[in-house]
């Protein structure tokens, strides 16, 4: 499809922009910041609006895509932002080519008068254009404002923030996480929602693109708002343009201006349920699907606020690590994908992610793994020197068994979630419980539904101790699980205290050392660009109780 319909299809997001002056901001400087994010939102829009990209092009404003924070650690944290005349120019290049050097500033006010650092940085063509600029030795637990000035014109004014530093107390720290966004199925109110609520620190946990786009013959191509720029994202070509597309969202430019961010992946950021070196399509040599899988965690890398060493090498990201704020929480970032184990009992042609019968013994072989070896080597040598209040392990799916019944009726479990790694869950489940982790809370997403789950000591035995608690928040905008089937075989799973799948939506946590308070939060309608929010439910965790409950107010 051309760019023109793009802009089109953007146009009815327009009237909900000044809905993000609505609520009463936390302070004056949240009221400029605010207005400056609308600001350039409006100019953007504007952009988008003209009759082809080309204009864009002319007008010569290249912050197309946004700004971002990301890391944040008590001495400093990334900003991002990637330059793009032409977001889809159909080289990927976002219609640069010359080097373009790219200024940028740190302030102590949202006015940004007082600045507190500046430099320049060289964007280039090989990144495409991406800029990741690493900060040290700020001043902990205290905002900054950042803007990046490049070819005569100014990005929009983002807002970073340090972590306290490892021993100081912290009261209190709220936070959003959100998952599967797809652009092709709602547009993206959740994610202006989550910038009402001023969270310090936003969590993706995957499918933050969607690499498929959906056939015009497939069912679901009647649920499709919006189109995605072009074919399925195979090379890297494809895969820089759907971030670019995704990223032309003002909703979610407007959250990465408003917050620092974590973020983790799962498998549509490279291919739906891959595993390691592996497609889901066992025709696919592990040789080709892992030029495939370069590209896109190259793409992945040039448009996300991560640490410039997160780039290992061309073929591989490390995505994983842990972000401390002071002596309240420790995020352990994990992935779920890189180093995994292939699926169990594979129906050929397809490895894809499917109900296997409980006969699969292949399923609980010990020597299968989900974090890979060294991955789960460090998380749980990171559990014996833990000392926050809280740890929240932050990754992409569903960890509690879920006991379900295959086409045919027998009992199964899904292969492409923890339930296809239950020897890996179960030793990071004991590793946590003999370690006395303090108030170890899982947080999830990719099975577009929300969940609240106590993850056991044994799963098949209810009476069995409660060794953490689950949080699984539903899709932004993704296709839910059908909630009947579901719902049928919860009685055989009690360590399930909450599940609804017909609601799109994210989660908000606020979070003390007494307590963590989590609003499971949906909105109205995902083909309605002007949405509004509510709160479905809220889940207590009390300090020193593992299992949320839902509260009363
Ligand atoms: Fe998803
Ligand atoms: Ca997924």
């Amino acid at each position: 499809m051309t760019p023109v319909k793009n802009a089109a299809k953007v146009e009815p997001m327009l009237p909900s922009r000044a809905k993000l002056a609505g609520p009463p901001p936390r302070s004056g400087q949240a009221a400029t910041t605010r207005r400056q994010l609308l600001t350039s939102s409006a100019l953007f829009a504007a952009g988008l609006l003209t009759p082809r990209y080309g204009a864009l092009a002319s007008r010569g404003n290249p912050f197309t895509l946004g700004v971002a924070c990301g890391d944040p650690s008590p001495d400093g944290f990334v900003l991002w932002t990637r330059l793009a005349l032409e977001p889809l120019a159909p080289d990927g290049l976002g219609g640069m080519q010359a080097p373009v050097p790219v200024a940028w500033e740190l302030a102590a006010d949202d006015a940004m008068r007082q600045v507190v650092r500046r430099g320049t940085v060289e964007a280039v063509a090989p990144s495409a254009h991406a800029v990741h600029v690493e900060l040290a030795g700020l001043e902990p637990n205290r905002p900054y404002w950042y803007r990046f000035t490049a070819l005569g014109e100014q990005s929009a004014i983002g807002r970073a923030r340090t972590a306290p530093a490892p021993g100081d107390r912290l009261d209190r720290l709220r936070f959003a996480f959100a998952s599967c966004s797809n652009w092709q199925l709602g547009y993206f109110s959740a994610y202006r929602h989550m910038v009402e609520e001023q969270p310090d620190l936003v969590v993706f946990l995957g499918d933050y693109i969607y690499e498929s786009t959906i056939s015009a013959t497939s069912a679901a191509a009647a649920h499709i708002v919006r189109k995605h720029d072009g074919p399925t994202a195979t090379d890297l070509v494809g895969y820089r343009n759907r971030y670019a597309l995704y990223r032309t969202d003002p909703d979610l430019q407007a959250l990465h201006a408003a917050a620092p961010c974590l973020v983790t992946w799962d498998d549509h950021e490279v291919e739906n349920d891959y595993a390691n070196q592996w497609s889901q399509d066992m025709r696919v040599t592990p040789e080709e699907f892992l030029r495939r899988r370069a590209a896109a965690y190259r793409a992945y890398y040039e448009h996300m606020p991560l640490r410039p060493r997160a780039l290992v090498q061309a073929q591989t990201v490390r995505l994983y690590g842990r972000a401390r704020f002071g002596d309240l929480v420790t995020f352990s970032m994990l992935d779920g994908r890189q180093y995994r184990s292939k699926q169990p009992c594979e129906v050929p042609p397809s490895r894809r992610g499917h109900v296997a019968r409980d006969s699969c013994s292949e399923r609980r072989d010990p020597q299968r793994t989900l974090l890979g070896e060294e991955q789960e080597q460090w998380l749980l040598e990171g559990f014996q020197r833990a000392d926050t209040a809280w740890n929240i392990l932050a990754q992409g799916q569903l960890v509690a068994q879920l006991r379900q019944k295959d086409y045919s009726g027998e009992v199964g479990y899904w292969t492409d979630a923890w339930d296809g790694y239950p020897a890996a869950r179960q030793r990071l489940l004991e590793a946590i419980a003999q370690s006395r982790l303090a108030n170890p809370v899982f947080i999830g997403g990719d099975i577009h539904s929300f969940w609240v789950t106590d993850l056991k000591a044994n799963f098949d035995e209810p009476r069995s101790p409660t060794v953490a608690t689950e949080l699984v928040g539903t899709s932004i905008t993704s296709d839910p699980p059908p909630y009947g089937l579901i719902a049928k075989v919860l009685p055989e799973n009690p360590h399930v205290r909450y599940f609804e799948s017909r609601h799109r939506g994210y989660v908000t946590v606020d979070l003390t050392h007494q307590r963590m308070a989590a609003r499971l939060r949906i909105i109205s309608d995902r083909q309605d660009p002007n949405a509004t929010v509510s709160t479905l439910k809220q889940f207590i965790v009390t300090s020193g109780v593992a299992g949320a409950t839902e509260a009363s107010d």
